[in-house]
């Protein structure tokens, strides 16, 4: 993907195989008694680039990672924090577990000794490399990691900002744990505001009553259907999960079906709907929106031409193989790609980083100052009127910019204004196939001009 759209970027030579090099990646492996029992882990930090510092991106928690995957995975960093101006470099972790077959006191053990593997060798630090939350890890194991960190650096004043996407009273932010479905609803907003683009995907209209398939209901894609379906009427036709898929034509309530997931581990008897035992048939079921918000290489040359969806959103990362792209790309398929798609997760842990170095929440000093101007201007206009205004009209002037009002806020301009600057490069003049190229030649043409600037 890479390769096909450093095509369009002009770059002295040699700097496109720097950017694309994947700069350095640590291998651990490390004992943890658990029960009287000794258990060795396998884990990885891959750093992608450094040409901005610190290097970003999620520790994940899975079975089947693999030191290729989390490679790619930081390479996908480096371009998503580009496309949407976040000065990080790109870096992604991963850790061989099944964190389902251990309780929360085990998970602690096992993270705590894995962030200490890891920060010894400065592959966590709020200078040069942070983690965040990404399939199986949150908030929790999060805050274990900062914890650790302080442990062994007890003077660095910003200790906390060693990971993001920690809990609120950890020196979270709030809202982030929500950001990347808020933020791929926001690309999906800014997608419908754009008619040509709609009627590019053979769609038109708003996105009222479209029909969506998602697939994985965790994090990201709970957030972000639900936000889709109670804000933006979008109609949830079918859930993938694990355990095999539930379908009603009619729109599946998403908090309804996420808290029988969360109860019984799966969507197997789940009343509401249909259910199908083999998920992964569903991906090629009809709708108007395909979003897969679960793993890697769920599309891919064995079922690509069966894809009916016109559009497809990529919340979770590489969903899509490259040699599906192409064959989806061929039929007009439009696909709105994870390294823009995805990005809010990591612009609002950025919002965090700033608040952590900054010591400060967001509004806590301008809030009631702002309430206070709001204040006067409802007294002026209501003497000026001569008349009360309406209790709704007042609190438009009087209420103050809350945290989480600016954290969306900062994410909606974020994505709106990627969106734009994605879309324009793909309708420039340079015969761009479609908008995963042009948002890879956005990223590599401003990571090229930080190294020219820079130098190497
Ligand atoms: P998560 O672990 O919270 O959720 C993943 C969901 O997918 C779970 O409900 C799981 O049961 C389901 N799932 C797993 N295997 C499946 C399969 N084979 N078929 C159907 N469903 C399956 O993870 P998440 O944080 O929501 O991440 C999902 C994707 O989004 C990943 O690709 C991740 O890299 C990407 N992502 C996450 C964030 C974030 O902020 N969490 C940010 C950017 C990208």
């Amino acid at each position: 993907m890479f390769d096909r759209a450093v095509k369009f970027v002009e770059l002295p030579e040699g700097l496109g195989d720097q950017i694309k090099a994947c700069n350095s990646v640590f291998q651990v492996q490390f004992p943890v008694k658990l029960n009287g029992r000794i258990e060795i882990f396998t884990g990885w930090r891959a750093v992608h680039s450094e040409h901005r510092l610190p290097a970003k991106g999620g520790i994940r928690y899975a079975p089947k990672v693999n030191q290729e995957e989390v490679e790619a995975l930081a390479a996908l960093m480096t371009y998503k924090c580009a496309i949407v101006d976040v000065p990080y470099g790109g870096s992604k972790g991963g850790l061989v577990i099944d964190p389902r077959k251990y309780n929360a006191d085990q998970l602690e053990q096992i993270t705590r000794r894995f962030a200490r593997e890891l920060a010894k060798r400065g592959y966590i630090s709020p200078s040069t490399n942070v983690p965040a939350p990404d399939m199986g890890t949150g908030p929790r194991e999060m805050s274990w990691i900062a914890d650790t960190y302080k442990h062994l650096h007890p003077t660095d004043i910003n200790h906390i900002a060693a990971t993001t996407g920690k809990p609120v009273s950890q020196g979270g932010i709030r809202g982030r744990v929500e950001a990347t479905g808020r933020g791929v609803q926001y690309a999906l907003r800014e997608f419908f505001r754009h008619p040509e683009d709609v009627r590019h995907a053979g769609l038109e209209g708003d996105l009222d009553e479209k029909r969506m398939i998602i697939q994985g209901l965790g994090n990201v894609g709970y957030h972000a259907a639900r936000f889709l379906s109670d804000e933006d009427g979008v109609k949830v036709i079918a859930v993938i999960e694990r355990d095999g898929a539930v379908v009603n034509e009619r729109g599946l309530d998403i908090d309804d079906v996420a808290r029988f997931l969360r109860h019984f581990g799966g969507v197997r008897g789940y009343s509401e709907g249909r259910y199908f035992e083999n998920g992964t048939e569903i991906l090629e079921m009809e709708c108007d929106i395909l979003l897969p918000a679960a793993l890697e290489s769920q599309i891919t040359v064995y079922n690509a031409d069966r894809i009916k969806a016109p559009l497809i959103v990529e919340a979770a990362n590489g969903p899509v193989t490259y040699l599906a792209d192409a064959k989806l790309r061929d039929r007009g398929v439009v696909i709105l790609p994870d390294i823009y798609v995805n990005a809010g997760g990591v612009t609002v842990s950025y919002f965090e980083w700033i608040k952590n170095l900054s010591h400060i929440r967001f509004g806590r000093l301008e809030r009631r100052y702002e309430e206070l101007k709001g204040q006067q201007i409802v007294e002026i206009l209501e003497s000026l009127l001569n008349k009360k205004l309406p209790t709704y009209e007042r609190k438009a002037f009087t209420d103050g910019a809350r945290e989480l009002d600016l954290v969306r806020s900062g994410l909606d301009d974020t994505m709106r204004a990627a969106y734009r600057e994605i879309r324009e490069k793909f309708y420039s003049r340079e015969e761009i196939p479609d908008f995963r190229t042009a948002a890879y030649a956005v990223a590599i043409k401003k990571i090229s001009t930080s190294y020219i600037e820079m130098g190497i």
